[in-house]
């Protein structure tokens, strides 16, 4: 009989099919009725907007590391979770941006990092969920866009949705519980596996 892990990883590679099956021109023309237009304001990367949170995946941290010289824990942490081993240690599921309130590559209202921004910052304000175009939040909704920018967000958020999905996967592949026994006091899983951090409990729950 199947486990629990097992079943979900099943669940996810069948989302991934139906992921890899969207159509990025239906996307687009949903976007393109919805209409957009990035109007610079900033207001998805601060603070004093609601939750400018930013969920980054392996390969982005990476990205970032490699165009800028900064090293992961320059500017991510843990996703905060409540989650402890027998031992106490906190456990928990990808990366966060570091935020001083706003996002800390905000400077003078434009984004330091904007050639290796996440995907999150570059689909903003559409995402995918199930497989279905969201709308979050924006200024910028009802602007002016043409066909091809659609089309880049159509495909930019289909990539991301895939990413995610394989993210999810080989996440699970990996993961073998909240065990302690690492160097630190927080563990974070992702599809890279386990990374033990000796940092303030308070940025991690
Ligand atoms: S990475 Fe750039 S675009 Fe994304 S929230 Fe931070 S400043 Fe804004």
């Amino acid at each position: 009989m199947a486990s629990q892990k097992e079943r979900k990883i099943s669940n996810l590679k069948k989302a991934l099919d139906k992921a890899l099956a969207i159509d990025e021109k239906k996307i687009a023309g949903q976007i393109k009725a919805t209409g957009f237009l990035c109007k610079k304001c900033a207001q998805c990367c601060r603070a004093e907007f609601g939750d400018n949170t930013v969920m980054i995946f392996p390969s982005e941290i990476n990205c970032i590391c490699e165009k800028t010289g900064l090293s992961r824990d320059d500017f991510v942490i843990p996703t905060p979770s409540g989650d402890r081993d027998p031992e106490g240690n906190i456990h928990t599921f990808e990366w966060v941006l570091k935020k001083n309130g706003d996002c800390i590559f905000l400077e003078n209202n434009q984004c330091e990092i904007y050639e290796c921004r996440p995907y999150i910052c570059r689909t903003y304000p559409f995402f995918l969920l199930d497989g279905k175009l969201e709308i979050s939040e924006c200024m910028g909704i009802g602007g002016n866009i043409n066909d091809e920018e659609s089309l880049i967000l159509a495909v930019l958020l289909k990539q991301r949705y895939i990413i995610e999905i394989r993210e999810a996967i080989t996440l699970l592949e990996r993961f073998n519980g909240f065990i302690p026994g690492g160097r630190g006091n927080v563990c974070v899983h992702d599809s890279e596996g386990e990374h033990w951090l000796v940092t303030n409990p308070d940025q991690a729950n």
